[in-house]
């Protein structure tokens, strides 16, 4: 039972008050058919929308079932719209996107009943008003009369109590209205019908009771119910509970909804997903840019570490000096005379100040703390120390000749003359210029690896392994090759893999400028490597004598061989030239060696007989058993008398002719070599041109004779400068060093490796820091390359960045603007849709819900085609950037979680930029909503 008490309504638009309802009071039997009959503007649409709980009433109340709806909330109104109410309108009100079927099932829906349930009670619905053929029509492909019966379907699959009817018969023609009535009349029979019409004629005829609204007040009834109210139980508030309707249940009906409109969404989800291609593209680009110039940065930074030298040549001020120096276009002074110009000799002054002393062993002790400042900087390849290890290394010819491979022996050839003979380490060209103007040696240490690996992965990354193994062992090396699986002619000579002999008429033909033809040569890589080199420390040409002297016998064949016998051997394991695209190209060496090998030197020169010995008596040089610092000229004279009478015959006669030349000065040349080696004195030609006259006419024996006699009564000043020459042997620790003795705590060089050029330039304030902290004579200078070469690059590589990252954040933004609009027309467009949602019980929030989940599905669908179009675009794009750079090194791809990251932005934002449209849908008065055409 339905009580209507003293209901009033009334619309205020503008300074304008409509009252449509005026203190309207009638009961309504649980089932009768009644009819309101009025004129247009009478109030009628008014009253039903109250009765069916769509519109609020402002004073009296409606009183159902003897609950009281004055205290009802919006949920207790949506439950009861959804539960006893079904609305019938004059338009219909289906939705047009939905097939007839799910029209009638979305009432089900909101109720939150099954799905085979639905179907089931929806199919049963439409078969009762002869329907059960047209379930998968469109609305729009059925007739008024047809479109109401649906309608009629949808408002009883509820099996309401109540069934309201706005002008049911207002669209349709006579006969079909008829059908129509029919219908209502027979539902009437067990359940309350209230049908709005303005037409007396079907009312009288089907209607139980008709009751006459005018002006918002009731005219008449014909079959008022009045109830005695005293026996009746007073009206109380109860909680009708909600209208259920789980989060499932929202997607799935967006789902649904969008699966009937599949061209639209996917036209709204391409629309969205273009700012989401915009920057998955963009993503995708500096992705691959960045790892292209990561990858540059560390290849270059493993091309080019910091290197700082024992002495070094402070590259950037002598450049500045030069540039400073170089011919000015300006001349600051008046063109009116002569001027002079010392620009030459500022340079030659930058010259000699920029080379500097590095006390590295100090720098060391400051690398070995792990605290150590710098540490957070440095690179995958680590620090690198080198160590001036000298050695000589050896090979036999194929004709079984034994060769040094340092090409010394081929001292007519100009290729070797700048090598042959040089001592190793200290400052020198080649190791400081980035080209390889000089090959310092065909023996090179390999970039070592960090965590105890022998070899850098710089090196096995960048170095195509063409045959065999990489260096396991200290006495295994590799033989490298250029790209183009060459080596070098000299150098195969030198290597002792083309006989020598053949160099050597080679390199006479070339100096004599005869005509030669060079044939070529090719051997299996198995062949190659057979070839056998024999490693010689410096300290092991140090003989010991039977009178306990050192002898240094270097340039003796004959113990050359025997000492040969216990060298290191070293085996080629493998063969490897420079991969095609490779960014570690800094060996130049031929053959490769590793650190192991460095290390077993060093320990076999601390190890061995001499450096014992000379540490056993630290005061006597061991080469020639003079004490190194003499007190006074008596002593100096004795020793150089002792010394000189030890000698052999050819040595006496080579001292004797320099003593009649009586210019010891001109054999200052020869005094670095003399020192070393102590008793060797060339015997030919240095000293030849000198004392030509006499030598010529004397033999050895007899100038040996003449020494002697000579030593008996010996000038002392001569004998002074012979001992300067011959015996003033350094110290101690000179002889240590030509002994080839390193200590591990002073480095000829260290090599500091970054990855990024950012990291670089840690390293280089890190120096700086310590350079404040150290004392001045243990400050560090080095020549920073990479910053005179990158300076530029770093900058262009941070413009594109910045450039990238505001392209990002322009299409972020136009995106979301995009997907907001999109979103916000798409709920527009519902209106309608959200009135008819409202009338069969949706609640606001499953209005929010059901927008809100339609969004969520959008975006999903924009942010993953987004992802997709991105990854199939990224296939020409990527051709199409391997083409125009002409390099595969650069490659657009869009990682992963940027990828995921995108999909949820995509989602997030459509969700977000939908928010504000959904609620505003939900908040939308139901009863406009629904006027709204
Ligand atoms: P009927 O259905 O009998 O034609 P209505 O119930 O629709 O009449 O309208 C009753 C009166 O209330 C009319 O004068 C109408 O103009 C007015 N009215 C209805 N709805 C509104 C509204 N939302 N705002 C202002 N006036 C309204
Ligand atoms: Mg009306």
């Amino acid at each position: 039972m339905l009580q209507i008490k003293n209901i009033c309504k009334k619309y205020v638009t503008g300074g304008l008050t409509q009252q449509a309802l005026n203190d309207v009071t009638f009961n309504l039997r649980d089932s009768e058919f009644v009819a309101i009959l009025g004129q247009s503007g009478s109030g009628k649409t008014t009253l039903l929308n109250i009765i069916g709980g769509l519109d609020r009433y402002d004073s009296g109340d409606i009183v159902i079932n003897s609950v009281s709806t004055k205290k009802y909330s919006n949920r207790d109104w949506d439950s009861y719209r959804n539960h006893t109410i079904g609305f019938v309108f004059q338009s219909y009100n289906l939705i047009p996107h939905q097939s007839i079927l799910a029209n009638v099932e979305l009432a089900l829906t909101i109720s939150g009943i099954s799905k085979s349930e639905r179907r089931k009670r929806a199919k049963e619905a439409l078969e009762k008003m002869g329907l059960g053929s047209h379930l998968h029509k469109r609305p729009n492909q059925m007739s008024g009369g047809q479109m109401q019966r649906v309608a009629i379907a949808r408002a009883l699959v509820n099996d309401p109590d109540i069934l309201l009817a706005d002008e049911p018969t207002g669209a349709l023609d006579s006969e079909t209205s008829v059908q129509v009535m029919e219908l209502l009349k027979e539902v009437a029979k067990d359940r309350l019908v209230v049908m709005v019409t303005h037409n007396p004629e079907l009312a009288e005829e089907y209607a139980s009771r008709i009751i006459k609204l005018h002006d918002g007040r009731i005219l008449s009834d014909t079959n008022p119910y009045e109830v005695d109210e005293t026996r009746l139980a007073p009206p109380e508030h109860k909680n009708m509970g909600k209208a259920s309707m789980s989060i499932s249940t929202a997607l799935s009906l967006s789902f649904n909804n969008l699966k009937t409109k599949k061209g639209r969404t996917l036209l709204t989800s391409f629309a969205g997903s273009i700012g989401i291609i915009g920057i998955a593209l963009i993503l995708s680009l500096s992705n691959g840019i960045n790892a292209y110039i990561d990858d540059i940065q560390k290849d270059t930074m493993s091309s080019y570490p910091i290197a700082i030298e024992a002495q070094s040549l402070d590259l950037s001020s002598l450049l500045a000096a030069g540039r400073q120096s170089g011919i000015s276009d300006d001349a600051d002074h008046e063109l009116d005379g002569v001027y002079s110009n010392s620009s030459d000799m500022e340079l030659a002054k930058s010259a000699t100040t920029s080379i500097k002393e590095n006390n590295l062993t100090e720098f060391k002790k400051y690398l070995d703390i792990q605290d150590s400042e710098i540490h957070q900087y440095v690179g995958e390849n680590g620090i690198i120390y080198s160590y001036d290890v000298k050695f000589d290394t050896f090979a036999y010819d194929p004709e079984g000749e034994l060769i040094n491979t340092d090409g010394s022996e081929f001292t007519s050839g100009n290729t070797s003359a700048m090598t042959g003979g040089m001592p190793m380490g200290g400052f020198s060209l080649g190791s400081m210029t980035m080209g390889n103007l000089t090959s310092t040696s065909k023996f090179e240490e390999l970039l070592p690896g960090t965590q105890g690996n022998l070899i850098s992965a710089a090196v096995t990354d960048n170095y195509e392994l063409l045959y065999g193994n990489w260096p396991k062992a200290y006495n295994e090396v590799v033989l490298v090759l250029d790209e183009n699986n060459e080596i070098s002619t000299s150098v195969l000579y030198e290597l002792g893999i083309l006989p020598s002999a053949e160099y050597k008429e080679v390199l006479e033909k070339i100096s004599k400028g005869e005509e030669i033809s060079f044939e070529g040569h090719k051997w299996n890589y198995e062949d190659i490597s057979n070839q056998t080199f024999y490693i010689l420390p410096e300290s092991d040409y140090y003989m010991e004598l039977e009178n306990g002297v050192f002898d240094y016998t270097a340039e003796d064949r004959d113990s050359l061989k025997t000492l040969l016998k216990d060298s290191i051997e070293l085996k080629v394991s493998g063969i490897i030239k420079p991969e095609e695209d490779a960014s570690y190209t800094a060996i130049s060496g031929n053959i490769g060696y590793t650190k192991a090998l460095t290390d077993a030197l060093i320990e076999r020169t601390n190890n061995s007989p001499v450096v014992k010995a000379q540490e056993a008596t630290p005061e006597i040089n061991v080469t020639n058993g003079m004490s190194f610092s003499p007190k006074t000229d008596e002593v100096k004279i004795e020793e150089t008398i002792k010394y000189l009478s030890g000698l052999n015959l050819s040595d006496k006669a080579a001292v004797a002719t320099t003593i009649l030349t009586s210019s010891p000065e001109n054999n200052q040349n020869n005094s670095k070599e003399a020192q070393n080696t102590g008793a060797d004195i060339p015997s030919q030609g240095q000293t030849g041109s000198a004392g030509a006259g006499i030598s010529s006419e004397m033999n050895e024996e007899g100038l040996a004779a003449m020494l002697d006699a000579y030593l008996l009564e010996p000038d002392k000043e001569t004998l002074l400068k012979l001992y300067d020459t011959y015996i003033q042997a350094g110290s101690y620790d000179d002889n240590m060093s030509s002994f080839g003795v390193v200590s591990l705590d002073a480095p000829s060089s260290i090599s500091i490796y970054a990855d990024s050029f950012e990291d670089k330039d840690g390293i280089s304030a890190s120096i700086e820091d310590y350079n404040k902290t150290a004392g001045k004579e243990n400050q560090i200078t080095y020549t920073d390359f990479v910053g005179l070469l990158m300076s530029s690059i770093t900058t262009i590589i941070n413009v594109i960045s910045y450039v990238l990252i505001a392209f990002v954040a322009v299409s972020l933004i136009v995106s979301s603007i995009m997907i907001g609009i999109i979103t916000f027309i798409s709920v527009l467009e519902r209106t309608k849709e959200i009135g008819v949602l409202r009338a069969i019980g949706a609640s606001k929030r499953n209005i929010t819900q059901v927008f809100n989940a339609e969004t969520f599905i959008v975006g999903s669908i924009s942010g993953l085609l987004g992802v997709g179009i991105t990854c199939l675009l990224l296939l020409p794009i990527n051709s199409v950037i391997h083409a125009v750079l002409d390099t595969t090194a650069v490659n657009a791809a869009l990682p992963v979680t940027s990828g995921f990251v995108l999909i949820v932005l995509s989602m997030a934002l459509t969700l977000f930029a939908g928010l504000i449209p959904a609620k505003k849908a939900a908040g939308k008065d139901p009863v406009i909503a629904l006027r709204s055409e």
